[in-house]
């Protein structure tokens, strides 16, 4: 079974925009899932139902049988990285990538490998105690993926994640995720308007059409790396 399906999800805000409609699609296990479309298509709000950040207006949402929003699980089982790292400016990069595990009620001595081994993942073990305003914006953006992913979540949603970056450490950062892909054995659902990003990165691609926004094209990239 596929860790999550959408059927025929629809999102409208108001009665203007009709953002999603009659969205099938879904999320399979250790696949590197690229949402590929131009901007206004409804890939950011396809990716804010699958988080549970927003409730879809018709249709069905189903992760492991159960809402990812609802899901009761001791660790939340996703974890987003958006555009901006949003980062607190007044904490450190251990204190950023804490946060998730202190709002769980975990401590930051208990919490203290876990941070590392996120921080390792991404190569910023020697920058612990600096703070953001000292990180190049490559840097931010590796805190933002150790942050989501110290609470170890089953599916890792990336909204555009590198769009803001140089051409260069976007390339550091492509590789540096497909690393840490590769190491967690883990599920990605990737959003980006980059052919270029979507092909490199995914074993998978969905294009979206707009107007409403739907999958209007599967291409499958590299299928035997799906793990199911
Ligand atoms: P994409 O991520 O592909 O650029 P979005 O999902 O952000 O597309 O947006 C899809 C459509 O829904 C756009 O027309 C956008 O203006 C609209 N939209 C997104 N969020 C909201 C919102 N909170 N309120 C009203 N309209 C929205
Ligand atoms: P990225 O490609 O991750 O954005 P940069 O290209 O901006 O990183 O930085 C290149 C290297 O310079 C980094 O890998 C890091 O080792 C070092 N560096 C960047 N910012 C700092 C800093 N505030 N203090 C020390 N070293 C830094």
């Amino acid at each position: 079974a596929p860790l999550l399906a959408l059927s025929g999800v629809g999102k409208r805000f108001g009665n203007q925009v009709t953002a999603l409609e009659g969205l099938d699609m879904e999320v399979r296990r250790g696949e590197f899932l690229s949402l590929l479309g131009p901007s206004g298509c409804g890939k950011s709000t396809a990716l804010r139902l699958i988080a549970g950040l927003a409730e879809p207006t018709s249709g069905r949402i189903d992760f492991n049988g159960e809402h990812p929003g609802k899901a009761a699980s001791p660790h939340p089982s996703v974890g987003f990285v958006f555009q901006e790292p949003t980062l607190m400016p007044w904490a450190s990069v251990f204190g950023n990538v804490h946060l998730p595990l202190k709002l769980a009620g975990t401590s930051r001595r208990e919490a203290e490998p876990a941070i590392m081994q996120a921080l390792e993942l991404v190569g910023l073990e020697a920058f612990r105690d600096a703070y953001p305003r000292e990180l190049s914006g490559g840097m931010k953006m590796r805190v933002s993926i150790a942050r989501a992913l110290v609470t170890k979540p089953r599916l890792l949603l990336m909204d555009e994640p590198f769009a803001a970056l140089d051409e260069i450490t976007r390339f550091k950062l492509n590789n540096d995720l497909l690393q840490v892909w590769r190491q967690l054995n883990c599920t990605i659902v990737f959003v980006t308007h980059s052919v270029f990003e979507s092909v490199y990165l995914s074993t998978r691609i969905l294009v979206f059409r707009a107007r409403p926004g739907r999958v209007a094209a599967e291409l499958a990239i590299d299928p035997s790396l799906e793990r199911d």
